[in-house]
């Protein structure tokens, strides 16, 4: 008995149970339809409770899971009565053992479940960093391959909180190439015999990771929040909090209004925020990014710098924000440190510098009077708990077993 259906979001082709990114008649998502229409809370410790509404048979049991709580101190400071926090990191006294500190582990346990499930071997990743760092770990759990390819700037983000092991293989991109740059090799490799792409957020088991922090916030608060803050580079969170509550939605528990995603990129590399801004689905390089690889230098949360984000794309980003009647927001990296300051001394946990521009948003938005006070507000703190985490074990950092000069090296001097 099967658990869900792909289907194809534009030509509706439906493709049952599969490790698939994309349909054969068009470039739109697919998404999973699941059997189960109610969220069935499973007695596992971590993200496995959502096991309704992620693309795997077995139920996962790590320790591992999105936590959300209400606020009082950063509430109080900003005078609002509903402000909850979606933590995703380490933070052991609120319940949150997420030892790679991001929700990007939420999407790399379902993955590696789905790719095993359906005999894939090895799968191949580019990365900023957190979502390497990520899959690195439950490779090293689970002994499956993971070739991740990241540019410098993301080198110091990749370390475990145990030993690295054989299955781990990090590939370093030389100085002067960006994310972008990680990406295009990364889907080179991907082509090579055995291995699988992960996909972003064509990636499903991705998506539905993801968005169980939507689903905790639903079933901790009793109901849907009304407005959604993340900062985003891909806006992959941003496409998974919106899926989720349209399943919450027709679930039919936890209110029918769809929650208003509050999204924000950090200037001055914000190609989404300002092809939002302008009104337009397309994003035009020279208009919303020009100068970018000068831009992404200057950008503080370098994890927030995609150059080739699932925006337009049917069933991505524009469709998300449109359907919630959103908002974008630019912050600047002061503003990012201000609120990162502010949000560190009232909540009493440290956060990375993505969720510091979420945080910023939100102190924008009540500035501009984008909520009311009286609103329920979840703000995703992606990210967290890596200084807290130091406290209690020794990271340690994983060595590339080969760096690339740029993205169209040949791939024998990268994989022995
Ligand atoms: C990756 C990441 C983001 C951005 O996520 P999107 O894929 O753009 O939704 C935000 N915060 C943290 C901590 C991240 O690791
Ligand atoms: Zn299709």
């Amino acid at each position: 008995m099967g658990r869900f259906t792909l289907k194809c979001l534009k030509c509706g082709t439906e493709y049952g149970e599969q490790y698939r990114l994309s349909c054969k008649n068009d470039d739109s998502l697919l998404r999973a339809d699941y059997y189960e229409k109610k969220l069935e809370l499973r007695a596992r410790p971590g993200i496995g409770r959502f096991h309704s509404w992620l693309p795997i048979r077995e139920e996962l049991t790590t320790e591992a899971g999105p936590i959300t709580y209400k606020s009082e101190a950063l509430a109080r400071e900003l005078g609002l009565s509903n402000l909850y926090i979606g933590f995703s990191g380490y933070w052991p006294e609120q319940g949150a053992f997420i030892k790679t500190c991001s929700f990007k582990e939420l999407e790399a346990h379902p993955t590696m479940q789905l790719l095993k499930e359906t005999g894939g071997k090895a799968i191949v990743l580019a990365s900023a960093g957190n979502t390497g760092r990520a899959f690195a770990h439950v490779s090293a759990l689970t002994g499956t391959d993971v070739y991740i390819v990241v540019p410098e700037s993301g080198i110091p983000k990749l370390w475990l909180p145990e030993e690295p092991t054989d299955s781990v293989h990090l590939i370093r991109m030389a100085p002067g190439n960006d994310y972008t740059d990680a990406i295009n090799l990364a889907g080179r490799l991907a082509k090579l015999p055995g291995m699988v792409p992960e996909g972003g957020a064509r990636n499903v088991a991705r998506r539905e990771g993801m968005g169980t922090v939507m689903l905790d916030a639903a079933v901790t608060i009793g109901k849907m929040p009304d407005h959604y803050f993340q900062a985003v580079g891909s806006g992959t969170g941003g496409i998974s909090a919106w899926e989720a509550s349209l399943r919450l939605q027709a679930d039919g528990r936890f209110g029918l209004k769809l929650p208003k995603l509050q999204l924000t990129q950090n200037l001055p590399f914000a190609p989404m925020y300002r092809a939002w801004e302008a009104g337009r689905r397309e994003i035009i390089p020279e208009l919303d990014m020009p100068d970018a690889k000068q831009q992404i230098a200057e950008t503080y949360a370098t994890v927030l710098t995609n150059r080739a984000p699932p925006y337009a794309v049917n069933g991505g980003l524009y469709d998300a924000l449109a359907d919630t009647d959103g908002i974008m927001y630019g912050v600047t990296k002061e503003d990012a440190l201000e609120a990162k300051k502010l949000f560190e001394s009232l909540e009493g946990i440290d956060i990375l510098p993505p969720s510091a521009v979420g945080a910023a948003s939100l102190l924008k938005a009540v500035e501009a009077g984008n909520v009311a006070k009286d609103d329920v507000i979840l703000l995703n703190i992606a990210g967290g708990g890596f200084e807290r985490l130091k406290e209690d074990l020794t990271p340690i950092p994983i060595t590339p077993v080969a760096t690339a000069e740029n993205p169209d090296v040949p791939l024998e001097d990268l994989i022995s």
